[in-house]
């Protein structure tokens, strides 16, 4: 059991840079499987939610001394559904706001159905360098039980119309693992995939999330549940199937050309700072995980001049700004360790020994002696001069392996 008394916590710091996330909680339809923070028919309240997040961003700003900004990601929803000057008008106060690096990947994730050439250069012209498209599969039977909005054509061509406006780092989402999915149909979608030639794969596993329309229909038995032990194969196909196609693994769920990494997600991994704003999005800063009000209409009208403006000590404690903010963690230096080790390892890179020590004020085997030596022996992770990372069949065994660090914590 870690020694936790000798630990020096040093927790990254705001003004070494952050990742700031948008949240945008719009969808033309609703897809069969999304839980996630968005709803349909809601259009009316766009403008306001567009305004409330410039109040937010520009508060933001001004509480935290406009701090550096690595990356920026607008997710949702379905950013790519906000009208473009809206989105113009969005990045125009992120970069009077923060001091966005030069070389900061800008990322939107978008439906395929929204893909226009003018909407395309209109995006590109704004700031966005690197689009994330929900596409999902590319069978059309199975894009119609996921209820997108697209088929697998329609797809296709907005890849295409993206990369001739001038994307050069694009990434497709894919989900395995679906009702009546084969095999086959999964090695033709990573085939399709691999044939647009993108930058960057996210392949999910389907989580069947209750209350989803999805979630009914298989527990009405209309939908059969989806094989555990076929799920597993077409993820080794994708493993297989990626790595010949030259794409490296860097993270579970996560492939890449050479260098083309989401360095958004990589800061998220690396349990470094970020803000969230809009409804429900959440933020690690300053040692506090926190969240805003899901309710987007609640979120537009609470989100006033509340802000208590004061400029941050970013080594120190934060005082949070009144407004939208709804739920606060704080974080121990036992949970951050802990936290850093599970995402961390999520990484084939795994966590780094130089970030580890600056974090910790020690190395790994300074802090967990007996766990290192104990999953060693068993051959789950391996210990290097750069990292400690999973080997591969603690890979399979990941969630075990990740247990033995939390479990210890909270002994
Ligand atoms: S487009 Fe994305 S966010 Fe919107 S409903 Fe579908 S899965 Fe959910």
């Amino acid at each position: 059991m870690p020694n936790l008394s000798r630990i020096e916590h040093k927790p990254p710091t705001f003004d070494e840079g952050i990742g700031l996330y948008l949240h945008v909680p719009f969808c033309q339809t609703k897809c069969t499987y999304c839980d996630f923070n968005t709803y349909v028919g809601i259009e009316d309240q766009m403008s306001g939610y567009v305004e409330t997040l410039i109040r937010e961003l520009t508060g933001w700003g001004e509480i935290l001394g406009h701090p550096p900004v690595r990356s920026v990601f607008f997710g949702g929803g379905t950013p790519s559904y906000l009208p473009p000057d809206d989105l113009e008008q969005i990045h125009a106060v992120i970069r009077a706001a923060f001091a966005v690096e030069e070389e900061a990947e800008i990322t939107m994730e978008c439906n395929p159905g929204d893909v226009t050439p003018d909407r395309a250069s209109s995006w590109l012209s704004s700031g966005v360098n690197r689009n994330s498209m929900g596409i999902q599969s590319f069978d059309n039977e199975l894009l119609s039980l996921l209820g997108r909005r697209h088929t697998a054509d329609e797809a296709k061509d907005a890849f295409t119309t993206l990369r001739a406006a001038g994307f050069t780092n694009q990434s497709i989402d894919l989900i395995y693992g679906l009702p009546y999915q084969t095999a086959q149909q999964w090695s033709d979608t990573l085939e399709n995939a691999i044939g647009l030639e993108p930058e960057h794969i996210s392949l999910y596993s389907l989580q069947i999330e209750q209350g989803t329309p999805l979630a009914v229909d298989v527990q009405s038995g209309k939908y059969p549940l989806p094989d555990d032990d076929l799920a597993a194969d077409m993820y080794e196909e994708a493993q297989r199937s990626l790595g010949e196609n030259g794409f490296d693994q860097y993270e579970i769920s996560n492939w890449s050309r050479p260098g083309m990494e989401s360095r958004h997600n990589l800061i998220y991994w690396r349990n470094e700072p970020y803000l969230g704003v809009g409804p429900g999005a959440h933020s690690w800063l300053g040692g506090k995980r926190f969240s805003n009000l899901r309710s987007p209409r609640r979120y537009t009208t609470v989100v006033g001049s509340a802000y208590e403006l004061q400029t941050v000590d970013p080594v120190g404690p934060m005082t949070l700004p009144n407004g939208p903010v709804e739920q606060v963690d704080h974080t121990t230096p036992a949970v951050d360790l802990a936290e850093t080790m599970m995402m961390g390892m999520r990484l084939n890179s795994g966590v780094s020994r130089d970030r580890f020590t600056k974090r910790f004020g020690e190395s790994f085997e300074s802090t967990f002696p007996d766990e290192i030596k104990r999953l060693s022996n068993l051959g789950l992770i391996s210990v290097t001069n750069e990292s400690l990372l999973l080997s591969d069949r603690g890979r399979l065994l990941g969630n075990e392996v990740f247990a033995e660090f939390v479990c210890d914590l909270e002994e």
